[in-house]
């Protein structure tokens, strides 16, 4: 320890004293770097660190310890070469596709995803001048389709929230790879434990790490992996970004700066747009994602075999029209599951009560069903230890056109759950008493 020398001041005391930086204190797990910024030794070095000719610490906005910890786990967890975190799911959607495409240029998108991306894809992207084809992702000629000589990327999610369709992955990247763009997929329902989008032909997953991978409803954050798949030097005047020369790098391109193993790509998502319109992920929520990742593939599990039974047992409930669950067989996805959910086939999907055939009186509906639940909550998030409901129609999606909803699979009885990792007897006993009275 320091000792503070008796003739500081008590204004310099009392922002010194006691502290050295750069101690190593042999902490057992990786500790909150709650620091704005870090000192340097010298000035040469400082210069070092901001031409990133070396790598270190500068400012938490660039890069954090405790994030670094926890981009370097998740990318190991998916099979990536580099990561990048952000403050949310939402930052990592936009991140990971602005640093692909830019004005005048278009990617191709599911039309079944997050209502939060459809938004961005479809106003903020459009107010840029990005341009979006929408498709149905199961329609593999739609895909080809719509493919332009200013495509640079294509976008889906591996399990869709709510309906909980399972993307066929592997014969969308073909054609993606066929037209030279890279894939990215949204992976945050299944969570690199139950898929692993690069197996699939891949290039780069996001996610909402504030769902699963944290897992416990605390903290916002998302990250973006770079699966080290696509070549972006193959065709480099497609990607000038990253083949150009790049101002705030000494020496050259992105490319020959980081070479195809340390991503560019990733570098320019920190370089230029975490650091220009800085989406970053808190050394404090950084922390409380790593505490959920060191059980993903226990909750996982569990989360899916919950999600199994309930799925069946609302099949068989009479107040059930329909169980959109690619576990069962009467799912039009369940030929998808051995293939790309081995582990488990998600626990993110939704059910339909019969319809009344009248929108106001489906809601009344609805609402004494959810109004019954003690175990399954009412509130908008996924992912979370605890069971949740959400009725899409008016929360969600309630901003959708009939034609948005109808494409989505979405209705007005459709009640979307997220089931948690409580005993599946209570579970389903919660579900079965509010569904008598429905
Ligand atoms: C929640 C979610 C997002 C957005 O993530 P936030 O962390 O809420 O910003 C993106 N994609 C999917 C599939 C999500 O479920």
């Amino acid at each position: 320890m320091p000792v503070t020398p008796p003739e500081q001041s008590f204004a310099t005391a009392q922002v010194q004293a006691g502290f050295v930086s750069g101690v190593a204190q042999n902490t057992a797990v990786p500790p909150i770097y709650q620091s704005n910024a870090f000192e340097f030794s010298t000035l040469s070095e400082a210069r070092d660190l901001f031409a990133l000719r070396r790598d270190g610490n500068i400012y938490s906005r660039a890069a954090n310890p405790t994030v670094l910890v926890f981009e370097e786990r998740v990318a190991v967890l998916e099979g990536g070469i580099a990561a990048a975190g952000v403050a949310s799911g939402q930052a990592a959607v936009a991140l990971s596709l602005l640093a692909l495409a830019k004005s005048g240029e278009h990617i191709v998108a599911a039309r079944q995803l997050y209502g939060g991306t459809v938004d961005l894809l479809q106003d903020t992207f459009a107010d840029w001048g990005i341009a979006v084809t929408f498709v149905d992702q199961d329609d593999l000629q739609a895909w080809a389709d719509a493919v332009r000589p200013e495509t640079r990327a294509f976008f889906a999610e591996s399990v869709t929230n709510p309906i909980a369709q399972i993307l066929d992955l592997r014969a969308v990247a073909d054609i993606a790879h066929a037209a030279g763009v890279p894939v990215v997929i949204d992976n945050t329902v299944a969570t690199p434990y139950l898929q692993r989008p690069k197996d699939f032909g891949a290039d780069i997953s996001v996610h909402s790490a504030t769902k699963f991978i944290g897992g416990h409803g605390t903290s916002l954050g998302g990250v973006i992996v770079d699966l080290g798949t696509f070549d972006f030097s193959a065709e480099p005047a497609r990607w000038p970004q990253l083949t150009e020369p790049y101002r705030r790098v000494a020496g050259g391109s992105l490319v020959e700066r980081f070479g195809e193993k340390a991503s560019p790509y990733i570098a320019l998502v920190k370089t230029k747009y975490v650091h220009d319109l800085g989406p970053s992920l808190s050394a404090f929520n950084a922390f409380q994602l790593l505490q959920g990742l060191e059980t993903l593939d226990l909750r996982m599990s569990r989360h899916s075999a919950n999600a199994q039974l309930v799925a069946e047992f609302l099949e068989a409930h009479p107040a059930v029209a329909r169980v959109h669950h690619p576990g069962l067989p009467s799912s039009d996805w369940h030929g998808l599951v051995e293939t790309y959910l081995p582990r488990g086939a998600a626990s993110v999907f939704s059910f339909d009560l019969h319809s009344t055939g009248d929108d106001a009186a489906d809601f009344e509906r609805v609402e004494q069903f959810i109004g019954r639940l003690h175990i399954s909550r009412l509130v908008a998030n996924i992912g979370d230890a605890r069971s949740l409901v959400a009725h899409p129609a008016s929360m969600t999606h309630s901003h959708m056109t009939p034609t948005q909803l109808a494409e989505s699979g979405i209705t007005s009885t459709t009640v979307r759950l997220s089931v948690g990792l409580e005993d599946p007897s209570d579970i389903l006993r919660d579900f079965g008493a509010a569904l008598d009275v429905v």
